[in-house]
């Protein structure tokens, strides 16, 4: 399938490597309003894909995007300094605008992967923006969330994360929710698996492993600036999905009619993403308490999105 990375930034080149290195795309294309800066990371990627794969990578314009399957969109802007989050969404919203004005007509049947930040919103936005069926504008949400938790609850129990069945619900950000009470480690709860291996899921762990989770990319950009690898393995990950019609349950961001109470609003929970996008929405069941902060991590982004004027 041919893949094409809008915003060959840090996260766009990212996933465009990964992709590369995985032989998931036949070809991809980088496009950027910094025509250079998209040629350079093509000749990067390029000068990787002999070692491990076939896939062509080219730089190109927008009308370089046909034949698209999948139109990853990580254009975006950063936050200047003594800029609100809100003017910054607002500033965001407008290069998608722009971006969109410019994709649509090339690539009108393409599923398009949302990877700016904040994802929740840019997904909503996009959606909103391009009248395309929410199935198919499907933004990366917690899929990274989703997998650093299996990881560190795979670590504590000593068996590897494949093994881990947990999702991170709601907004890739903050207000996120670990599932605990529908995780399962093989066919057992976890408090079961963790009982009978010996390793119990204290109130301790538990927090622990709710803050490496939740706070994961906070200490990265503490070290290095900004995170890129991760989400663009992550991006890649869903590309494959969808090129292989894989119907894997990830958890990704889509515009749904009715979350916790929350009318039209997009999150994320497990879904099944196959050759159409999105193709079932999967609502856990929930103790009370994950519950009603899912309905609270809901109706923050839904403010959010309607704050955003465009
Ligand atoms: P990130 O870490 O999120 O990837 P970057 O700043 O590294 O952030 O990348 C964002 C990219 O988006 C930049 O390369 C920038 O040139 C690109 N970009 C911004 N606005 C537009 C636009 N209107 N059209 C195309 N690309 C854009």
């Amino acid at each position: 399938m041919k893949v094409g990375i809008v915003g060959a930034g840090m996260v766009g080149s990212s996933a465009g490597y990964a992709l590369a290195l995985m032989g998931i795309a036949s070809e991809i294309v980088l496009v950027d309003q910094n025509s250079a800066l998209a040629l350079a990371q093509a000749e990067d990627i390029a000068h990787a894909v002999p070692f491990m794969s076939s896939t062509v990578v080219n730089a190109g314009g927008y009308r370089d995007l046909e034949g698209c399957g999948v139109v990853i969109l990580a254009a975006g802007v950063s936050q200047k300094p003594g800029e609100t989050r809100l003017e910054l969404l607002g500033r965001n919203a407008l290069v998608f605008h722009a971006v969109l004005r410019e994709v649509l007509p090339v690539v009108p049947d393409a599923i398009f992967l949302i990877a700016s930040n904040p994802v929740d919103i840019m997904t909503q936005i996009t959606t909103r923006l391009s009248g395309i069926a929410p199935q198919r504008v499907i933004g990366s949400g917690t899929i990274l969330d989703t997998a650093r938790f299996r990881s560190l609850v795979g670590r504590h129990l000593g068996i590897s994360p494949q093994s881990v069945h947990a999702y991170v619900l709601g907004e890739h950000g903050d207000s996120e929710v670990l599932a605990w009470s529908a995780a399962r480690a093989g066919s057992v709860a976890l408090s079961s698996f963790a009982a009978q291996v010996g390793s119990p899921l204290t109130e301790t762990v538990r927090a622990g492993i709710d803050d490496g989770v939740r706070n994961a990319a906070y200490k990265i950009i503490k070290g290095k600036g900004s995170t890129y690898y991760g989400i663009g393995a992550g991006l890649a990950r869903i590309v494959k999905a969808i090129g292989g019609d894989q119907r894997d349950v990830l958890t990704v961001s889509i515009a749904t009619p009715e979350v916790a109470g929350v009318n039209d609003v997009a999150l994320s929970i497990p879904r099944v993403v196959g050759a159409g996008g999105v193709v079932v929405d999967l609502f856990p069941d929930l103790e009370e308490a994950e519950y009603l902060a899912l309905n609270r991590s809901a109706s923050l982004l839904k403010q959010q999105a309607d704050a955003v004027s465009i």
